[in-house]
C-alpha cells in the first residue's frame, strides 16, 4: 500500500504563525499557545542551547584577550554595534556584525541586533520597567506617537485583538 501522507496539509496548517523568537514574538507565542492555538514560531537565527552555548559565562576578566574590551580593528569594523555598551569580548558572539547585515541610515539610527534563538533577551541588562497605560500614551500626550513602538506594546496589541 502506498505510504500517503494524508495529515501533511493538517501538519502544515496553523492558526498563527511567529516571526522571530525574540522577547516579543516569545511571550506572543506562549500567550497564542496558552490560549490553544497551533503555533509556529520562525526563527532566522542559530539555537542556542543552555550552557554549552555561553562561552564565556565563567570566565573571569583577564582571562579575555583584551580583557573584556573589543580592539580597535574591531570597533573600526562595527561603528555601529560599538556604540553599544554591551558589545565586548563577553557577549559579542551575541551581536549581528554590521557587515554581516548592512543597512542605510536615513537618519541616524543605532540598530542593534541578535539573530538567534531568544533574539536580543540574550543581551539585555534585566531592567524591566513597570509600564502603565499612562506610559504607552506618553508619545501621543507629547505628540510624536507612530504606535507599537515598544516589545511589551506590540505584545499587548497581540493579546487585545485575541
Ligand atoms: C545590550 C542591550 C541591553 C538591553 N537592556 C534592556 C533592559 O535592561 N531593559 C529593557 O527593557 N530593554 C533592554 N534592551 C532592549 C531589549 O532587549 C529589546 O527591546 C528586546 O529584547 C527586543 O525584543 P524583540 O523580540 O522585539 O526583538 P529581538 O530580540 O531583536 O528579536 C527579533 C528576533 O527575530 C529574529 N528575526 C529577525 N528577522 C527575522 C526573519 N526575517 N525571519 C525569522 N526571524 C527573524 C531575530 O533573529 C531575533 O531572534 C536592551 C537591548 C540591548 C541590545
Amino acid at each position: 500500500m502506498a505510504n500517503l501522507n494524508i495529515d501533511s496539509v493538517k501538519d502544515r496548517t496553523f492558526d498563527a504563525i511567529v516571526i522571530g523568537s525574540g522577547i516579543s514574538g516569545g511571550w506572543s507565542a506562549k500567550e497564542l499557545t496558552e490560549k490553544g492555538m497551533k503555533t509556529l514560531v520562525l526563527e532566522r537565527g542559530r539555537d542556542v542551547q543552555h550552557i554549552k552555548d555561553y562561552p564565556t559565562t565563567n570566565m573571569m576578566p583577564w582571562e579575555f584577550k583584551h580583557r573584556g574590551q573589543m580592539p580597535k580593528e574591531v570597533t573600526d569594523e562595527n561603528p555601529v554595534i560599538s556604540r553599544c555598551y554591551a558589545f565586548n569580548e563577553d557577549a559579542a558572539h551575541f551581536f549581528v556584525k554590521d557587515k554581516e547585515h548592512p543597512y542605510v541610515q536615513d537618519k541616524p539610527f543605532d540598530w542593534i541586533r541578535g539573530y538567534q534563538v531568544g533574539g536580543k533577551s540574550l543581551t539585555w541588562a534585566r531592567h524591566t520597567q513597570r509600564w502603565s497605560d499612562y506610559d504607552y500614551e506618553g508619545p501621543a500626550r507629547d505628540g510624536f506617537a507612530v504606535g507599537l513602538a515598544h516589545p511589551l506594546q506590540r505584545y499587548c496589541t497581540v493579546v487585545q485583538a485575541m
